[in-house]
């Protein structure tokens, strides 16, 4: 296949680029790690090739778009701190790749721990491991993919009430190949699935949870591009976590799993409202990989 002359670079020439890059970064105090990232996406250079430079040398390096968009895209980093997610499309997460816009949120590394919480518990609880999940809030379908990978035996629902949430969600379940296991549905929380009442073996979520007044605060590649209505948690940044608490124990089984991301410093609030409400008990606080606590876990009586 014969690829547009633009794509094609000499590797002084990308070299060259790369360095001015990795200079622009670490002005505007942007990790300079993403230029790598970037070129690994851009050039399918691997990481130690990027490393010792030894690029540089080669006469031709073919391009999977051209120079022109790479310079374009590096430039709406560091001006407009657009997330490169978002400017390259696609984001790794646990060992998926995932198609992300600025409709939804970038899947977080911590987030993943979600998974190998679900793993433990329902190792502890086989049972647990059939029937019906969900991921409330799924946004790209992340959680929901983890969900599909490790319980091979359940069926998942994924819930959001974006349009567009849905649209790349699915995208992203059918190129992982979990279509016929992965369920959507469009809609404010449990509300499209209503005729699933006391059918769900757990329910997990990243739902929003950054106090209003915070928003503004944020990096601006968080406050800037990220969807708000992913973010925005209320007031206290509880509205969301509240409300599944309020509303779980009508559609998952006794016994069932509740279990929700949420942020540093919110743990004691969420341990005492679950603890408070009489359908949970066996209530745990976990921390993700920097030790914060970060995820709360409940049991449905
Ligand atoms: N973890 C995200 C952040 O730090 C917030 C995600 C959320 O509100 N659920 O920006």
């Amino acid at each position: 296949m014969d690829f547009p002359s633009e794509w094609v670079v000499s590797g002084l020439e990308l070299w060259q680029w790369y360095h001015q890059a990795k200079a622009n970064a670490l002005m505007v105090g942007i990790p300079i790690n993403e230029v790598d990232w970037l070129l690994q996406e851009f050039a399918g250079l691997d990481l130690l090739t990027l490393r010792l430079e030894s690029f540089k040398n080669k006469s031709n390096i073919q391009l999977r778009r051209s120079i022109v968009e790479l310079v374009n895209i590096w430039y709406q980093r560091l001006n407009d701190r657009v997330p490169l997610q978002y400017l390259t499309g696609i984001t790794y997460w646990r060992n998926f790749s995932l198609e992300v816009s600025p409709g939804v949120l970038i899947p977080r590394p911590e987030t993943e721990c979600l998974i190998d919480l679900v793993v433990v518990a329902t190792n502890a609880v086989s049972n647990l491991r059939r029937g019906n999940w969900v991921d409330m809030g799924t946004g790209s379908g992340a959680i929901a993919c983890g969900l599909a990978e490790v319980l091979t035996e359940a069926s998942i629902y994924a819930v959001d009430c974006s349009p567009v949430a849905l649209t790349i969600g699915k995208q992203n379940v059918m190129r992982l190949g979990f279509a016929n296991r992965i369920h959507f549905y469009q809609g404010y929380w449990w509300q499209p699935l209503e005729h699933l009442q006391g059918q769900f073996s757990g329910m997990v979520a990243n739902p929003p949870y950054i106090p209003s007044a915070m928003l503004s605060n944020l990096q601006p590649e968080v406050s800037k591009h990220e969807p708000h209505l992913a973010l925005d948690g209320g007031a206290d940044g509880l509205d969301c976590i509240k409300y599944l608490i309020e509303t779980a124990p009508v559609y998952i089984v006794s016994g069932g799993v509740w279990l929700v991301e949420m942020m540093a410093g919110q743990e004691a609030a969420v341990a005492e409202m679950l603890q408070g409400h009489d359908s949970y008990h066996q209530v745990e606080i976990f921390p993700d990989l920097e030790g914060v606590s970060r995820f709360a876990m409940a049991y449905l009586r």
